[in-house]
């Protein structure tokens, strides 16, 4: 139901924004979900309250959290958290019910909030709960969602322009409800800066009662089996990144890049092309249809710094390139540029690290 597209160097839009229907128009404020699982929140959520931080204070209204979760202290320590981050008042909904995700109980939990507080733009994580938890609840609201969102912003009319990669990522197109309430949109981890956290005493917390029993919903959990697999990569909080791509030349030498980050602490990562070959596992994929990254230090061997790799690069604060092409267009956007053969540089910088740290 989000009904207006544009591509930002198009400008406009497709289709003008009509009156809103009189019970829409008491929709005021920003919202963010705050995504958290027994007491751990998703960092997402907090850089989603930075970004709706700035959308509030355009628009001139209040920033909410919204927490959903059992009645415990975990779940209160989360509360007072979203405070520290910027938070001007939090919505909770404290069940036991709530302790484990289900759809069924947290669409219920958000979609009460909505109906009884009236926000007009709400924020999720594009996380696997958020993605869930968005698409239901936009759907029992009858309002529009736009997912995966790289950017977002007002317009010049406080309407909600939510960009996103579309047709494979050749385009970035601005997305608008216009004509629904709340403005929904999932936001991918690591695209937004993460703002700095302040020791701050708790504010207002609206709590309000879930209203649902156990036997009223269908799904069950039967236990909690927390992901222990150490081999899984962190690639979207890590503080350096290794990555390599094509000009490696094989999965052989692939290895040269996982020495590297073994022996200075880092994560390692892989261009698209490496995934589809089948020499790195996807969830090391850095870029547009992979992990958005920001490391302090992100070092790219043979990646040529296509488009689709550059955006999820981008907020790296420092980027060392190893290419030997000197007009590979990844130096457009590196800091420090080495032209060189990176089979043979990678196993040099990993000799001089090892000695240089042990
Ligand atoms: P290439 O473009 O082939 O570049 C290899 C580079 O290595 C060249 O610059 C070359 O000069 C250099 N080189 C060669 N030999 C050496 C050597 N010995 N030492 C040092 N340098 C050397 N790509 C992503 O990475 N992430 C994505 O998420 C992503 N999503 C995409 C989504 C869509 C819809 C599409 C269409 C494409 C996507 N791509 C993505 C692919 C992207 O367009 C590029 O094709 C890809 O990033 C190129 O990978 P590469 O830089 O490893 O390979």
């Amino acid at each position: 139901m989000s009904e207006a597209t544009k591509t930002p160097a198009a400008g406009g839009r497709a289709s003008a924004k009509k009156e809103l229907p009189e019970h829409l128009k008491a929709y005021k404020h920003v919202w963010v979900f705050v995504e958290q699982e027994r007491g751990h929140t998703h960092p997402v959520s907090w850089e989603l309250m930075g970004a709706g931080r700035v959308l509030a204070d355009k628009l001139g209204v209040d920033l909410a959290a919204v927490v959903v979760g059992a009645k415990n202290d975990d779940t209160q320590a989360v509360v007072r958290e979203t405070f520290c981050y910027g938070a001007d008042l939090c919505y909770f909904v404290a069940d036991d019910i709530l302790k484990d995700y289900r759809n069924e109980s947290y669409t219920k939990a958000l979609t009460d909030l909505v109906n009884t507080y009236k926000p007009e733009i709400l924020l999720l994580g594009a996380t696997t709960l958020g993605r869930d938890l968005a698409g239901s609840v936009a759907t029992t609201l009858l309002t529009g969602l736009t997912a995966d969102c790289t950017a977002l912003d007002v317009d010049a009319e406080g309407s909600l322009a939510a960009t996103r990669p579309t047709f494979g990522g050749s385009l970035l197109c601005t997305i608008f409800t216009l004509n629904y309430r709340p403005q929904m949109a999932t936001i991918r981890p690591r695209v937004m800066p993460m703002p700095d956290r302040v020791t701050k005493p708790i504010g207002r917390v609206v709590e309000h009662p879930l209203g649902l029993v156990e036997d009223d919903i269908v799904t069950k959990v039967l236990a909690f089996l927390p992901d222990r697999d150490s081999s899984k990569s962190n690639l979207a909080f890590a503080d350096v990144v290794v990555a390599g791509g094509l000009g490696l030349g094989s999965p052989e030498n692939f290895q040269l890049v996982r020495q590297l980050a073994g022996v200075i602490g880092a994560e390692y990562g892989c261009s698209r092309p490496l995934v589809q070959k089948g020499w790195v596992s996807s969830d090391r994929q850095i870029g547009q249809t992979g992990k958005t990254i920001r490391p302090k230090l992100y070092i790219a061997a043979g990646i040529s710094g296509a488009i689709q790799h550059r955006v999820g690069v981008e907020g790296a604060d420092y980027i060392l390139a190893i290419n030997t092409d000197k007009n590979a267009p990844i130096y457009d956007f590196a800091h420090l540029g080495v032209v060189g053969d990176a089979v043979r540089l990678l196993p040099a910088l990993t000799e001089a690290f090892s000695k240089r740290l042990s």
